[in-house]
């Protein structure tokens, strides 16, 4: 049975971890390099990017998960995740970094404050069944889709909010905390094939 790691700094790591036990899925939360290299995927979850980006550098965490998603672990990033796994931001606050891999750029707070947060319909290319039903809690954007990463849902106009390159899932929404599971599903299926 793999095991899923959720990347336990600050976050919403308690819904996740809900999602993946009632598929089934062994979970484990990381929050050192020694926890990181005893699973076999990676979740980053929602939360605040600049919190989490401080606390990976203060746990010496930042290098061991640039290593792990350069040697192709399995990685599923949400909302702040996506954020962390942007190789570019557009409006990052002094001296925020990402760990990077997605070959994208995002502006964070795309949307407004928490009160601008919205729930919406999504198709999601490569789902089968009905549209997904995303909560965007003050979501970024991907604002330039890189020639390596692929958009994979985009709200009207072309905005992008989920892309995926090799092992790397993004997405700007939170489908952990309203039901949906093909997100994870899908990240539990190239967990299981790495394993
Ligand atoms: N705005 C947050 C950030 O910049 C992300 C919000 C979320 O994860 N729900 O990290």
């Amino acid at each position: 049975r793999s095991r899923v790691g959720i990347l336990s700094l600050q976050g919403d790591v308690r819904e996740h971890a809900r999602v993946f036990s009632g598929l089934g899925a062994e979970v484990a939360l990381v929050r050192r390099p020694d926890e990181l290299a005893a699973v076999d995927g990676l979740v980053i979850p929602g939360g605040e990017s600049t919190t989490i980006d401080k606390l990976a550098r203060a746990f010496g965490m930042q290098d061991p998960v640039r290593r792990a998603i350069a040697d192709g672990m399995p990685v599923f990033g949400t909302c702040a995740g996506l954020i962390l796994l942007a190789d570019r931001l557009e409006d990052a606050i002094a001296g925020q970094q990402t760990f990077g891999g997605l070959d994208v750029t995002v502006r964070r707070n795309a949307f407004g404050g928490q009160v601008e947060s919205f729930e919406t319909e999504l198709a999601v290319d490569g789902f089968s069944g009905p549209s997904v039903r995303a909560a965007f809690i003050r979501a970024p954007l991907v604002t330039d889709v890189g020639p390596r990463a692929r958009a994979l849902a985009s709200l009207a106009g072309g905005r992008v909010v989920a892309v995926e390159q090799g092992a790397l899932l993004g997405i700007a929404f939170h489908p952990e905390v309203s039901g949906e599971t093909r997100f994870h599903r899908r990240f539990l299926d190239r967990v299981a094939s790495r394993a």
